[in-house]
């Protein structure tokens, strides 16, 4: 069938509006009708990384209709709403401990399907497809049972498309990797659409107190408005000093989702002793730490994909929180229709909108 995409072709180059042909489901596979897609920091990373000549389409928080189903395929049916997330293979022991963010083919099954292997042609040409198991920014995408979850049709798939990737993410770094309590004083750094997430879970599951640390008034006002405690401007030399002097020596829990060593750099200088540290921001830096520091005071740093949950179960937890208020992901979240995409990347990559969002009509 043909579809219609946003096709990267390496570099910068804007992502061009094309009309590419889409294979049929094979037996295990779903065909869904893509409502609207949320724009990730991965995504344009990806772009930048991809050579010229090797076209892409990208996009991995889709959110969609269920057109077809492939004859092996279970619980999905014709005219389900679903949300989409990353590929992994249900199989390897990672994915059985429920942890299918570790699937031990998680590079393979979610970096795209290049060349013979594409679902996605344009003429003759493969497209690289298949990203994240689904490459959704286009208007159809072929997916499987394993990175599907079933939701309510009244569920708004714009508000929760990004729900499979960034909002996973910082939730999920908060209630499964970190786990912080009424007790605990939680410092997030960053407050883009994982950090704003991780500032909504902490306050559903009644942290403490939660620090939200950024560069942007605009963006620590909202993080503010969202239940963070105490905002402070990341530009200030003492940073850390402001989150020690709060209380507990320091943060019982730090969260960077910036992936920006300086800030990791803070982000462990503000822990207390024995304070762990999750990073969940892919950056290209590397880290030079004082072992000293860790050994001293017996801080931990670790890192996180995705959560550390399992989609099926976590994504329909968030769902119920955003029902009931506690996640109001719409307040990060502007729409902007497919042919407007490079303008939506423009303005995640300025950071005048936190979250922007795909749609297709
Ligand atoms: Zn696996
Ligand atoms: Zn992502």
């Amino acid at each position: 069938m043909n579809i219609t995409a946003a096709v990267s072709r390496g570099g910068d180059a804007p992502l061009a509006i094309e009309t590419l042909a889409l294979r049929a489901p094979t037996a295990d596979e779903v065909l869904v009708r893509v409502v609207a897609s949320g724009i990730c920091h991965t995504d344009s990373t990806t772009r930048e990384a991809f050579p010229p000549g090797l076209p892409i389409v990208l996009g991995h928080e889709g959110a969609g209709i269920v057109e077809a189903v492939g004859s092996r395929v279970t619980g999905v049916s014709v005219g389900d709403h679903v949300l989409m997330t990353y590929q992994s293979c249900g199989e390897c022991a990672e994915c059985s401990c429920d942890l299918p963010g570790y699937c031990a083919h998680w590079a393979t099954l979610n970096a795209g399907r290049f060349g013979p292997d594409s679902p996605l042609r344009a003429g003759e040409e493969p497209v690289t497809g298949g990203f994240f198991g689904q490459s959704s920014f286009a208007s159809h995408v072929l997916a499987t049972t394993r990175n599907i979850v079933v939701i309510d049709p009244d569920v708004d798939l714009v508000s929760a498309a990004p729900f499979g990737c960034a909002v996973q993410t910082g939730a999920g770094a908060v209630t499964h990797v970190l786990a912080p309590d009424a007790s605990s004083v939680l410092a997030i750094f960053g407050v883009g659409g994982v950090g704003m997430s991780a500032v909504m879970a902490a306050r559903t599951i009644g942290v403490g107190t939660v620090v939200a640390v950024d560069l942007s008034p605009e963006r620590l006002e909202l993080a503010s408005e969202l239940g963070a405690d105490v905002v402070i401007d990341g530009g200030d030399t003492d940073a850390a000093a402001q989150i020690t002097a709060l209380g507990n020596g320091g943060a019982t829990h730090a969260l960077d989702t910036t992936g920006a060593a300086p800030v990791i750099a803070t982000a462990i200088d503000s822990l207390t002793a024995r304070g762990v540290l999750a990073l969940v921001g892919l950056g290209p830096s590397t880290l030079p730490v004082e072992v000293a520091k860790l050994i001293g005071r017996g801080k931990t740093i670790r890192g996180s994909i995705e959560g550390d949950v399992n989609p099926h179960t976590y994504l329909p937890q968030l769902v119920q929180w955003h029902r009931d208020g506690k996640l109001p992901i719409e307040r990060l979240i502007r729409a902007y229709p497919l042919d407007r995409v490079n303008d939506a990347i423009a303005d995640a990559a300025s950071g005048a909108v936190v979250k922007p969002v795909i749609t297709f009509s």
